[in-house]
Parts: structure tokens; C-alpha cells; sequence
């Protein structure tokens, strides 16, 4: 098995986010995607985020029409900081240690994954896809000189759709009374309304 991992707030989830899984299913040959909403994520400790009820629910609503779309809350039961290290060990255990994982981070996520907890340990078990846009030029040369030569071969990347798409914008918009549509599906913009959130 090939499973790929979208992390995220989600805060809310939009089409970036999954135009960006669906391209990387299809070019990795991916059983499925796994999108796992992020609990306390350590570099977002600054901003309130939106109640995990709600994200998760907007995740489940974006995903439900695709089959190889997969919703998981395990970063939200557990306690303390979502440290990536600790969810791939977690899915290991879940899908046993021949089941290959390929984390898709945006590649300005990857400039700095050297800093991220256990750092090492994560590129030698599982696999990175940095996406990138069209046009948009990011020097990995660091990233892979920092891992070695597992680097080489666990760190993917792709240029994936240029959707300019971001959480940040979408909540401005609707804080604005401005229009989101065709930026989240639609499911997810009735949510937001309906719930009334990002006010
Ligand atoms: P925020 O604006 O709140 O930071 P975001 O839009 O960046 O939100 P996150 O939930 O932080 O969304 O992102 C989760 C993952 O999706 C990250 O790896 C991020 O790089 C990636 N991502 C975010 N927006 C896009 C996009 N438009 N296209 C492709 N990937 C994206
Ligand atoms: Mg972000």
C-alpha cells in the first residue's frame, strides 16, 4: 500500500488543498490520501484556531465525493502538540511497516523541515512530496544536502496546480461578507454560513 498523508488545519479546508491531493494521488499512484486536521500545529501557536469540531466536519464534507479520500481524527484525540513524527509512527503501527507513506507538505513547508522534531528519523521512514507551482522556483539544494543521500530518494518534488487559493484569505472574505465561492466546495461554503464561522 501507497498512502498518501495531507495534513493541515484546515481551517477551513478549500481546493488547494485538495486539487493538490488528487494531482499527487494519480501522479504517485497513491491508494489513497488520508487527510489528517492538525490539532495544535507547533508553529501556528500564535492564532486561535477554529474548534476541531468544525474543522474536521468541513474535511469530511470536502472529501465525502472522492473514494480515495480518507478522513482521519487521530491528531485531534491525542493530547499535546501534532507532531508529524508522532502520527507516522502511529500510522506504521496502524498499517504495518510494508505500507509506504508520502507526507504532502507545500514546498515553502520543506525549506524548513530540517528543523522539524526528529527531523532525521522522519525522511528515513516515509516519503515527502513538496509541491510547488508552475513558476514558482524553490531551492531544495539545502533540504537534500542537510538529510543526505536518504534525501535523494524520500524527498519528492512536483509542481502541482497554481491555485492561489489560502485559509487565511477565505476567513478575510468571509469576515469581509465577501464571496468564497469556487474556492471551497460547496458543502464546505454552506457550512461556514450555516455555522457562522470566521465572523
Ligand atoms: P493558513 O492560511 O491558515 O495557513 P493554508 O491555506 O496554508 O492555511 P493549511 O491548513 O495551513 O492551509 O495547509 C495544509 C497544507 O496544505 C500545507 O502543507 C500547505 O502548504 C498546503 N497548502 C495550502 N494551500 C495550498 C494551495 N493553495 N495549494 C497547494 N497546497 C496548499
Ligand atoms: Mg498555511
Amino acid at each position: 500500500m501507497k498512502i498518501g498523508i495531507m495534513g493541515g488545519t484546515f481551517d477551513p479546508i478549500h481546493l488547494g488543498h485538495l486539487a493538490t491531493a488528487e494531482a499527487v494521488r494519480e501522479l504517485f499512484m497513491l491508494d489513497e490520501i488520508l487527510f489528517i486536521p492538525a490539532a495544535r500545529p507547533p508553529h501556528k501557536l500564535g492564532r486561535t484556531v477554529t474548534d476541531e469540531r468544525h474543522r474536521l466536519e468541513m474535511t469530511n464534507l470536502a472529501t465525502r465525493s472522492n473514494k480515495f479520500f480518507k478522513v482521519s481524527d487521530m491528531e485531534l484525540k491525542r493530547t499535546g502538540l501534532s507532531y508529524t513524527f508522532d502520527t507516522m509512527t502511529e500510522l506504521h503501527k496502524i498499517f504495518g511497516s510494508a505500507t509506504e507513506l508520502f507526507f504532502i507538505i507545500g514546498a515553502d513547508s520543506l525549506v524548513d523541515l530540517s528543523k522539524w522534531h526528529a527531523a532525521r528519523e522522519l525522511v528515513d521512514k516515509c516519503h515527502f512530496i513538496a509541491t510547488t507551482r508552475h513558476g514558482v522556483d524553490v531551492d531544495f539544494s539545502a533540504v537534500k544536502n542537510y538529510f543526505g543521500s536518504a534525501a535523494r530518494e524520500h524527498i519528492h518534488c512536483v509542481t502541482t496546480p497554481g491555485l492561489e487559493i489560502s485559509s487565511t484569505d477565505i476567513r478575510e472574505k468571509v469576515r469581509l461578507g465577501r464571496s468564497i465561492k469556487y474556492l471551497v466546495p460547496e458543502a464546505v461554503e454552506e457550512y461556514i454560513l450555516r455555522e457562522e464561522l470566521y465572523l
